[in-house]
């Protein structure tokens, strides 16, 4: 019986196991995570478990080949947009309430911005992090009842490419046919360590750094009322930087603290509930920055320098005080009483940060000095294996596919494409494994 085992029960595993569910795959699928099913997993562990970093995210699906990382450079464009309607129509389908998923679809840059900033503008699907737990429960209960294998609470530590075996700690091992490789952000470390030791060609990346920036709402109900998820943009091509705001979240808006490496990063995330309205609005500035030899050093180097006592940092020119938890915990971070400790971390890249900031208080008059901003919110882009752009298959391994954020992916509805990119090519490809049975669409 041919077996696919997925590593990474995330957004990309989750959505390749239903396509080739919903199609009739007749062999074994097995799915290994380190974290727990949907009606176990604690609010508290953000990146693990079913549907990973993407189950308790802030459920945002944006719907353009432009935002969430790479798609349509494997697919084409015609092709990446119907892959991302697969996926949006997988979290409708497994929503309590799927009128409730509403798309806010903004047309035209507004004038007072300019010249200080561009407006990206895409369409986005909105899910809700409360329901994405609910949606959690019934996917899996789908998936359980065509008999997919969870296997929950296991760690992978190796991956033998050559003899197709999967590690499990020092004694287990499973054998696999076709291996699906979607370890998300929490898994990047363990990607990275296999890029290394099977030597695999990669692409270029940049640098991702900045800050998670957090102010009321009010200042910023212009702009929302525009673009809920607003994306404001500034480009200085002549030095290899850019900058965007990113993953923007209102009403209801809380910070949340990533853990990796052993550091303290900030990212935000929304509630729905009314319950948990706090009328805020929390983004980040993240900073792309090219041509940095080792981005990846550059970048984990720049984060250690802004922590202290194993926590972020978080600065207010105004003396506001860090914000609670959706949990109303304080958001874990040290208050510093100036801005030098980026600095001295990130050094003149700084000034682009304080720039951006200037410029907002110049958009939204209001704005002031009513602000913080919690020290670093990074991207990690986890070196690109090169891969078959048909299966994204390892050029080396043709039956190892990497998916999600542990290929090139940044978002819910890259990822979920790229695991069902993969499906699909398994569906079409492996004709001649009797355990495929091909869908008439293919
Ligand atoms: C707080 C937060 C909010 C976000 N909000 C949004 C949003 O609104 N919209 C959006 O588009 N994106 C958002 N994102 C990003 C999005 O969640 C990710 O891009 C997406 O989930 C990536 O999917 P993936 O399948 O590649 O990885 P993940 O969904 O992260 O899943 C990876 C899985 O692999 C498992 N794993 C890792 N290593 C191992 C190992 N060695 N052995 C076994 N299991 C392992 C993990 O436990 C995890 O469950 C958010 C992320 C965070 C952290």
């Amino acid at each position: 019986m041919t077996k696919v085992v997925i590593v990474g029960a995330g957004v990309a595993g989750v959505n390749a196991a239903t396509k080739l569910v919903d199609n009739g795959f007749k062999g074994k699928i097995t799915i290994i995570d380190m974290g727990l099913d949907p009606y176990r997993r604690p609010a508290a562990d953000v990146m693990r478990g079913f549907l990973g970093a993407g189950g308790w995210s802030d459920g945002k699906l944006t719907y353009h080949t432009s935002i969430g990382g790479q798609l349509s450079k494997y697919t084409g464009e015609e092709k990446a947009m119907e892959l991302f309607d697969q996926v949006i129509a997988n979290f409708k389908r497994f929503h309590p309430n799927p009128s409730e998923v509403q798309c806010s679809d903004p047309q035209e840059e507004p004038d007072f911005i300019k010249p200080h900033f561009g407006l990206r503008l895409f369409p986005v699907w909105h899910v809700g992090t409360d329901y994405l737990h609910e949606i959690g429960k019934n996917w899996y209960d789908y998936l359980v009842s065509k008999d997919v294998e969870f296997i929950w609470e296991t760690k992978v530590t190796d991956i033998d490419f050559d003899n197709q075996l999967v590690s499990l700690g020092v004694v287990d091992e499973i054998k696999y046919d076709e291996l699906i490789f979607g370890v998300g952000k929490s898994g990047i470390d363990f990607g990275k360590k296999l890029a290394e030791e099977y030597e695999l060609p990669t692409e270029p990346k940049s640098v991702q750094i900045g800050v998670r920036f957090e102010a009321p709402q009010e200042h910023f109900q212009k702009l929302i009322d525009i673009s809920y998820d607003f994306k404001l943009y500034q480009k200085f091509e002549e030095k290899g930087v850019s900058l965007r705001s990113f993953c923007t979240n209102n009403n209801a808006a809380y910070v949340a603290s990533e853990h990796t490496y052993g550091d303290v990063s900030y990212n935000g995330h929304a509630k729905k509930d009314e319950a948990y309205r706090n009328d805020m609005t929390n983004f980040g500035i993240l900073m792309e920055i090219r041509n940095i030899d080792k981005p990846f050093d550059w970048s984990r180097k720049a984060v250690e320098k802004l922590q202290h006592k194993g926590v972020g940092m978080f600065y207010s020119p105004s003396h506001r005080v860090p914000s609670k938890t959706s949990e109303g915990d304080y958001v874990e971070t040290h208050v510093v009483n100036s801005i030098d400790v980026l600095y001295d971390a990130i050094g003149e890249y700084a000034l682009h940060i304080e720039d951006f900031i200037m410029d907002l208080e110049k958009v939204f008059p209001t704005l002031g000095k009513d602000w913080g901003i919690y020290m670093p919110e990074v991207k990690y882009l986890s070196p690109e294996p090169l891969v078959n752009y048909d299966d994204l298959s390892l050029t080396r391994f043709p039956n190892v596919h990497f998916v999600g954020d542990a290929l090139s992916a940044r978002g819910i509805t890259v990822s979920g494409a790229q695991g069902t990119y993969v499906a699909e090519a398994l569906l079409k490809i492996k004709q001649e494994y009797p355990d495929f049975h091909v869908h008439e669409s293919f």
